[in-house]
């Protein structure tokens, strides 16, 4: 392994999905539903194999595609891209990430993000041979306010070596929506320093009552600096067909599209015209996924919250919180994910991996718990967990 990827061994998803399967545990570690996608999206996907669809897409993604995503973006965002040449279809967000980071960065080059956060964002900066500037996000107090950060912090971390802040709302693993007012100083700290802005939105739908999803790239000045990322994993429960997207003015997409077409060209031929398909449900779609998915939160919280467990309630995405420090009393949440399948039959991601390892003690008390499951799955999973405590 290259001295570039030491460290960074097998991902925890890959692990805590391994060990739920050998163990026979409810999965509630890597997030994704165990509940299929709409018939809208999958029928469009059945009918476009052996009809035209099996052969290598157009490098840029089907036309149909592009302009769907331009259509959708515009939509529910109120953004213009040119689905010819700002818009990059990807194989999942991760590509798109990953060929960002490689297209952009020169060797020492420092990236500013908060953490947690997600884990291929520390190995995409890594292959691309830049550094990490982590800046912590602090959990509420109690269990239900947000989670948040200090501006001065931010500041701190940008040197001038400083290419590019790379963001995440809806935030995985806190379950974070970042407001207008965060973003609008992380926008202006963006502008001061002249950073490109990486955002990763591929929870933009999944967001709850009280919370609404907001673009750095809507913001003035923002666009021209901004590559948003999102992905059709989330949103349309098709989270193995790696469709991901990028939009971006067109100097941005052709840098990075530099990059993709070397890392895997094209993917996914079917299930880009089921895709756009999907982006043109009606709005109620989108609704009644978050409304579904707040309702799984909610199970899981309460849950949670009777067995005793301190959980701090996500405003959005599939994950909410859990301080194990009631049932572990080292407060090692790493150790706890390991035992639980034994222990209670349960499977979770420790928060803990989320961090650079020079932060692992902010993180070390917290599990992340996946509620993007079937009401059978949530109810077993919350009644072992009882009775454990
Ligand atoms: N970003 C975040 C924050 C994620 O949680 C995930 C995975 N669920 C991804 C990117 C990767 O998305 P994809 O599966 O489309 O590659
Ligand atoms: N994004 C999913 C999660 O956070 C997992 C994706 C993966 O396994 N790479 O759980």
């Amino acid at each position: 392994l290259s001295a570039r990827l030491q460290g960074f061994g097998t991902t925890i998803f890959a692990e805590m999905s391994a060990l739920a399967v050998a163990t026979g545990a409810v999965n509630l570690g890597q997030g994704f539903p165990d509940y299929p996608g709409p018939d809208e999206v999958l029928d469009v996907a059945r009918a476009a194999i052996g009809t035209g669809h099996d052969q290598y897409p157009p490098g840029p993604g089907i036309p149909e595609l592009r302009l769907a995503i331009a259509d959708h973006v515009q939509h529910f965002r109120g953004l213009g891209y040119d689905p010819d040449t700002e818009v990059l279809v990807t194989a999942g967000a991760t590509e798109a990430l990953a060929a960002a980071l490689i297209a952009l960065l020169e060797p020492g080059d420092e990236v500013v993000l908060f953490e947690p956060m997600y884990d291929s964002y520390a190995a995409g900066v890594a292959m691309a041979g830049g550094v990490l500037r982590p800046v912590p996000l602090r959990p509420p107090a109690g269990d239900d306010g947000p989670w948040s950060f200090d501006p001065d912090e931010v500041r701190a971390a940008v040197t001038p070596r400083t290419k590019l802040l790379l963001l995440n709302t809806p935030h995985n693993p806190t379950g974070k929506v970042f407001t207008a007012e965060e973003l609008g100083q992380l926008a202006a700290l963006a502008m001061e320093h002249e950073l490109l802005v990486l955002t990763d939105e591929v929870y933009e739908h999944l967001v709850f009552s009280g919370a609404e999803h907001r673009s750095i790239a809507t913001l003035p000045g923002m666009r021209e600096r901004t590559i948003v990322v999102s992905s059709a994993g989330k949103t349309f429960n098709t989270t193995g067909w790696k469709i991901g997207w990028i939009c971006a003015p067109a100097e941005l997409v052709t840098a990075v599209r530099t990059a993709k077409q070397f890392l895997t060209y094209v993917s996914g031929g079917p299930f880009q015209p089921a895709i756009a398909a999907g982006l043109r449900l009606p709005d109620e779609y989108f609704t009644g996924i978050a409304r579904d998915l707040e309702y799984r939160r909610d199970v899981l919280v309460q849950g949670l919250r009777e067995a005793g467990l301190p959980v701090i309630s996500p405003e959005a995405t599939y994950f909410a919180t859990v301080d194990v420090r009631p049932v572990q009393p080292d407060g090692d949440g790493l150790a706890f994910c390991r035992s639980l399948p034994e222990r209670a039959g349960v499977v979770g991601v420790p928060t803990v991996v989320f961090y650079d390892p020079a932060h692992a003690h902010l993180g070390r008390h917290l599990v992340r718990f996946a509620f993007c499951k079937r009401d059978e799955v949530l109810g077993v999973a919350v009644k072992r967990l009882r009775e454990m405590a």
